[in-house]
C-alpha cells in the first residue's frame, strides 16, 4: 500500500488532499503543529505526528520512520496580507521549513515530493489566463518564498533525483461536498467564508478590498477552484512522477471578481452579503486567472466543479453544519 507524509494534512487543502488519499485506500501519516490545523480534520485512524517542521530533530524522525512513497508539503504561512507586513518572518519559516524538508527527503531516499505552491509568483501577470510560461515575479514575499522553493526542487531533480510536483493554486475554496471537512481559518482572512459568514449575521459587514483596480467593476478578479478538485490534481500528479518532475497551474479557469463572489454567496444563501467599500490590500494583484490545459493535456484532470455557485453552496453548507467551525 503506497504510504505518504503530509505536511500540514490539518489545514484547508491539506486535510482534502490527505481524505482523497485515504478514500483510495493509501496510508497517510499527518506532520502538523497544529497552529493552523486542526486535530478535529484527521481523520479516524490517520496518525498525526504533532510537530514543527523548524525542528530538525522531529523532520529527521519522521523521514526516517520507515518508507515513503511521497512526501506532499502543504504546511506553509500563507497569507498575502501578512506576508507583506512580516516579510522576513515569512521567507524564513517558508523557506527555511521547506528547505529542511527537501533535505531530509533526499538523505532517506523518498523518491517524489509534491510542494504546494501558488499564483502568487506571477504577481502583476502580463498576460491572462496564466499558464506555466508566464513570467514570475512575485508581488509579495509569500510568493517569493514559494519561487525558492520551486527552484529547491528543480536542483532536488537535478542533482539527486527527486521528482516532484510543483501545483500552483490560485485561489481554493469550497469544502468536502460529503460535508466531512470544511475552511476554518483564525483568524480568517478568505473572501468566501468571510462572505458566508456576513451573510449568515455572524461577522461585521465584508470589506472589500479595493474598487479602483483596472476591471469591469473596479473590484479583484480571481480563480476560484474547488478544494475537492485540487485534491484529485494531486492525485493525478503524484501518478505522473515516475520518471520527471512536472509544474501545473490549477485553477478553473474562470475570473470572479469580489462582487460576482458576493452575488453568488447572496444567491446561494438568498440573503443579501452586508459589505462596505474599502481601500486596497496591500500585495494583491488585480487579475489572477490559471490556464490549466496543461495539467488537463498530460493528466486528463478537470474540474469537477467548475460553476462558482457549486463551489460556493460546499462551503455555505459546512459552515451552516458548523457554526463555530471545527470546535
Ligand atoms: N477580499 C476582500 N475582502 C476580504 C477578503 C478578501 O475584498 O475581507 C478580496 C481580496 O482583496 C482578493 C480576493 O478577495 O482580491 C480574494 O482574497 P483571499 O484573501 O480570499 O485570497 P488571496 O487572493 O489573497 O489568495
Amino acid at each position: 500500500m503506497p504510504r505518504y507524509l503530509v505536511t500540514g494534512g490539518a489545514g484547508f487543502v491539506g486535510s482534502h488532499i490527505v481524505a482523497a488519499l485515504c478514500d483510495r485506500g493509501d496510508e497517510v501519516v499527518i506532520f502538523d503543529n497544529l497552529s493552523t490545523g486542526h486535530r478535529a480534520a484527521v481523520p479516524a485512524g490517520v496518525r498525526l505526528i504533532e510537530a514543527d517542521l523548524a525542528s530538525q530533530q522531529a523532520v529527521d524522525d519522521a523521514l526516517a520512520d520507515g518508507k515513503w512513497d511521497a512526501v506532499l508539503h502543504f504546511a506553509a504561512l500563507s497569507l498575502v496580507g501578512d506576508s507583506m507586513r512580516t516579510p522576513l518572518y515569512y521567507l524564513q519559516a517558508n523557506i527555511g521549513n521547506g528547505l529542511r524538508l527537501i533535505d531530509a527527503c533526499i538523505r532517506n531516499g523518498v523518491p517524489r515530493f509534491i510542494l504546494s505552491s501558488t499564483a502568487a509568483l506571477f504577481g502583476m501577470p502580463d498576460r491572462t489566463p496564466i499558464d506555466e510560461l508566464a513570467r514570475i515575479d512575485p508581488g509579495n514575499p509569500y510568493g517569493e518564498s514559494k519561487l525558492v522553493l520551486e527552484r529547491a526542487l528543480f536542483w532536488a531533480d537535478q542533482i539527486h533525483g527527486l521528482r516532484s510536483a510543483v501545483l500552483r493554486y490560485f485561489n481554493a475554496a469550497g469544502s468536502d461536498p460529503d460535508g466531512r471537512l470544511g475552511e476554518d481559518h483564525r483568524p480568517e482572512t478568505h473572501l468566501v467564508p468571510l462572505a458566508i459568514d456576513a451573510a449568515m449575521g455572524r461577522r461585521p459587514p465584508l470589506q472589500v478590498f479595493g474598487t479602483d483596480y483596472p476591471t469591469p467593476d473596479g473590484t479583484c478578479i480571481r480563480d476560484y477552484v474547488h478544494v475537492s478538485d485540487l485534491a484529485t490534481a494531486h492525485l493525478a500528479a503524484l501518478d505522473q512522477l515516475d520518471d520527471r518532475s512536472v509544474t501545473y497551474n490549477l485553477g478553473s479557469a474562470n475570473g470572479h471578481s469580489v462582487l460576482d463572489v458576493l452575488r453568488s454567496v447572496e444567491r446561494v444563501g438568498g440573503r443579501p452579503v452586508p459589505h462596505t467599500m474599502a481601500p486596497r490590500r496591500p500585495g494583491d494583484p488585480p487579475v489572477l486567472v490559471a490556464a490549466s490545459g496543461k495539467i488537463t493535456a498530460e493528466t486528463g484532470w478537470q474540474p469537477r466543479f467548475a460553476a462558482l455557485d457549486d463551489i460556493v453552496a460546499t462551503a455555505w453548507r459546512w459552515r451552516e453544519a458548523h457554526p463555530h467551525g471545527y470546535c
